[in-house]
């Protein structure tokens, strides 16, 4: 497939904007990046895409996600308004896991993903809880993810708060699918990692008990997100979050950590020096009043942060602006987070972090990589060079202007219509079966 008549923004390292320019898709990888004019020559009996002068950019990554949080959407909290962090998942997020039963998980990601595949958004780290659902549940979102074509790595979060058995069946239910997506192929869109939730809800044993994976498997934590997290591994284990899940093997280029909002200067310190990715979502942060994580500093130190969506929406854009405007407010400074350390996070990064994860180049438009492009609908009225693009996306680039999501080289929303799905029939079943999500999460107060 050839897409011509584009203006290439290439997020490699050193970015670069290509206009009047066109690519050539071979299988799920991009073969040839040329003048659209050369490309039409070469190859005039190849499928075409006439890109009309759109943007084409790599498809945008989300380095974490919860797609079960889904059904939360309009939902009343029971009781008074939580006071705290952890009120939050007493109140909202654990009694909600648990009313997820198996037509809730597969709707909770399908209705997700359509989301992620309309704002462009072409590869997600998914961590997922639904306790009264674990063996199997990660088939049931894969289906999901293969049903629509999506990039996706999965895990199951396993924690103590349900007692031994369902800790261990959850410890079964990441080792099960790490085994299943080990054996695909290269480059296949499912990968898995091992999914734990967070510091407070997991024991040492348990920790031990999770590391029973083959071959070089890394883990998706949550990590002090609040003080709470350190309060308790200090209080209970006598040492700091990272400080224990480094003394437990946790740490290192395979393994994910979200949040570090109460992290301190030692803990950065084995963060980057074990390799270990640290991802940021500020929307998350300011709505469950957490703090700000001191992110520029973490980049100045050295880890290649990374942005996620926690589960907000999959219009990682304003997960973009977020993230300039709320350090700018934190720190009382406008010069705090600008606008190419963000587009660092949220492309660069994020684009290393998925090449690690899915073995093979992603998030960058080269010869080689895989073929995740979006075309955007954006006619800048200023001059826009590879330096002020950062400020073009922040302050001008609108969800509503992707036009064409393609994932793996195949075409998965085309001219702003997602394809193979029934958006109408799965949005009028995911309402009837939230109702049941809905009760089955009040019957528990
Ligand atoms: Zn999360």
């Amino acid at each position: 497939m050839i897409i011509y008549n584009a203006t290439i923004i290439t997020w490699e390292s050193h970015n670069r904007i290509l206009k009047n320019y066109g690519l050539r898709i071979t299988d799920d990888k991009v073969t040839e990046i040329e003048e659209s004019q050369l490309l039409l020559q070469k190859y005039p009996e190849e499928e075409k895409v006439d890109a009309e002068s759109k943007l084409l950019i790599p498809g945008l990554i989300c380095a974490h996600t919860h797609f079960y949080g889904l059904f939360s959407r309009g939902m009343a909290i029971h009781g008074d308004p939580p006071a705290d962090f952890v009120e939050i998942l007493e109140k909202l997020w654990w009694p909600l896991d648990q009313s997820l039963l198996e037509e809730d998980i597969y709707y909770s990601a399908l209705v997700s993903i359509i989301d992620a595949i309309k704002h462009g958004t072409t590869t997600v780290f998914d961590h997922h809880a639904s306790p009264n659902f674990i063996t199997g549940s990660l088939d049931i979102i894969e289906k999901a993810v293969l049903d629509t074509g999506i990039r996706a790595s999965l895990c199951y979060e396993v924690t103590d708060r349900g007692g031994v058995e369902k800790a261990e069946e959850g410890i079964a239910e990441n080792i099960r699918m790490i085994k299943k997506t080990s054996a695909y192929p290269k480059g296949s869109t499912v990968t898995a990692i091992f999914g734990l939730h967070a510091g407070l809800t997991v024991s040492d044993e348990t920790l031990r008990n999770s590391q029973n994976i083959p071959g070089g498997y890394g883990y998706h934590i949550h990590v002090a997100e609040h003080q709470s997290d350190e309060f308790h591994s200090k209080n209970r284990y006598g040492n700091r979050v990272v400080d224990r899940l480094n003394d437990l093997g946790i740490t290192g280029n395979n393994s994910i950590f979200v949040h570090g909002v109460h992290l301190d200067q030692k803990e950065l310190e084995i963060i980057r020096d074990t390799g270990t990715w640290l991802t940021h979502q500020p929307r998350s942060n300011m709505n469950n009043a957490v703090g700000m994580a001191d992110v520029e500093g973490a980049l100045r130190f050295g880890i290649p942060v990374c942005l996620g969506n926690d589960g907000f929406s999959f219009a990682m854009w304003d997960e973009w602006r977020t993230c300039y405007l709320a350090h700018k407010l934190h720190k009382k400074d406008p010069r705090a987070m600008p606008g190419d350390l963000v587009a660092t996070m949220g492309a660069i990064n994020n684009g290393k972090m998925a090449s690690n994860f899915f073995k093979d180049k992603i998030g960058a438009i080269e010869v080689g990589a895989k073929a995740d492009l979006i075309l955007v609908d954006y006619k800048p009225i200023t001059e826009m060079t590879a330096g002020n693009l950062p400020w073009h996306i922040i302050f001008g680039f609108r969800d509503s202007m992707v036009t064409h999501t393609i994932v793996d080289g195949k075409v998965l929303m085309r001219d702003k219509e997602v394809l193979g799905v029934n958006e109408e029939e799965i949005s009028k079943r995911a309402k009837e079966i939230s109702r049941e999500v809905w009760k089955r999460y009040e019957r528990q107060f």
